[in-house]
C-alpha cells in the first residue's frame, strides 16, 4: 500500500505503489451519525461494507454505469480509479424517509409519485446544504451539463438497484451517491453503495435494514448488515 491520501469516517484511501491512476479504499468499522455528533463501532461493518460495495458497483458496470470500481483486493479493501471527487451528495429518493420526512412534513413511508433527486453540498463545517442546480452553477461545484449527467446516472442507477434489492425480498427507500471525474473529465459513480448510504426495508416485514439502526438505537446493527451481505451475494428470487 502507498501514501495515506485521505481519511474519513468510514474509509481510508491510500495510493498505490505503482499506478498513479489507481487508489485503494479501506472500509472501517467505525460509524458516525448526525454530522458526527454521534460515535461508534459497528463489528465487521467495514468487511460488510466492502462486500456489499463490490457486488453493487459490479452490478452496476455489468449493467452500463460508468464506475470507478476495479476489484476486491481483500475482506476491506476495493481497487478503484483515481478520480476527483465531485462535493455534492446525490440523493434519490422512492419513499419518504430521513431529512426529507423532516424538512418537509411528509411522514416516513410514504411512497413518492416518481423518484427525486436532491443535490447536497458536501462541506462539513456547514453541515452538507441541500443545493438547487443553479447554487450548483453558481459555486462552480458542475456545469449545467454535468448536472444533468448527474441526474440521468442517479436515475438509471435507482431502477437498476431497485430491481435488483426488489429480487432479493428489499424495498430501496433511498441512498446517496458520490461521483468523481477522471483526468480527461469522464464522470464516473465513485465512493460505496452500502447500508451506511441506503435505506433499505425489508419487503415483508417493513424491518430497517441498514444505518438507521446504528441512528436510532434500534439494536441489531450487525445482524442487519450481515443480513443485507447475504440477500446481496444471493440470487435473484432465492434470498428468503
Ligand atoms: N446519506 C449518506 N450520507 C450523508 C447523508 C445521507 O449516505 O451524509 C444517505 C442516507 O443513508 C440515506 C440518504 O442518503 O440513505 C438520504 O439521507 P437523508 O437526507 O434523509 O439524511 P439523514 O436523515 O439520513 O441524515
Amino acid at each position: 500500500m502507498g501514501e495515506k491520501l485521505y481519511e474519513g469516517k468510514a474509509k481510508v484511501v491510500y495510493a498505490t505503489t505503482e499506478k498513479p491512476d489507481e487508489v485503494l479504499m479501506v472500509f472501517k468499522d467505525e460509524a458516525t451519525a448526525f454530522d458526527g455528533k454521534k460515535r461508534g463501532t459497528i463489528a465487521d461493518k467495514g468487511v460488510r461494507n466492502a462486500a456489499i460495495s463490490a457486488v453493487l458497483f459490479r452490478y452496476l458496470q455489468d449493467h452500463g454505469i460508468p464506475g470507478h470500481f476495479l476489484e476486491q483486493v481483500d475482506e476491506r479493501t476495493l481497487r478503484v480509479r483515481r478520480v476527483k471527487i465531485i462535493p455534492l451528495e446525490v440523493v434519490v429518493r422512492n419513499i419518504a424517509a430521513g431529512s426529507f420526512s423532516r424538512r418537509l412534513g411528509w411522514p416516513e413511508g410514504q411512497l413518492l409519485v416518481e423518484p427525486l433527486v436532491e443535490f447536497f453540498y458536501k462541506d462539513d463545517a456547514l453541515g452538507d446544504p441541500l443545493v438547487t442546480e443553479d447554487h450548483i452553477r453558481l459555486l462552480g461545484l458542475a456545469t449545467a451539463d454535468e448536472i444533468n449527467r448527474l441526474k440521468e446516472l442517479a436515475l438509471a442507477v435507482n431502477r437498476l438497484l431497485q430491481d435488483f434489492w426488489r429480487e432479493r425480498g428489499i424495498v430501496l427507500v433511498d441512498f446517496k451517491l458520490e461521483f468523481g471525474k477522471t483526468e480527461t473529465g469522464e464522470i464516473l459513480l465513485a465512493d460505496e453503495i452500502s447500508p451506511d448510504t441506503c435505506r433499505l426495508w425489508d419487503a415483508e416485514t417493513g424491518e430497517k435494514l441498514d444505518k438507521d439502526r446504528f441512528r436510532r438505537d434500534l439494536g441489531r446493527v450487525e445482524e442487519a448488515y450481515a443480513e443485507v451481505l447475504r440477500r446481496a451475494r444471493s440470487a435473484p428470487g432465492q434470498a428468503k
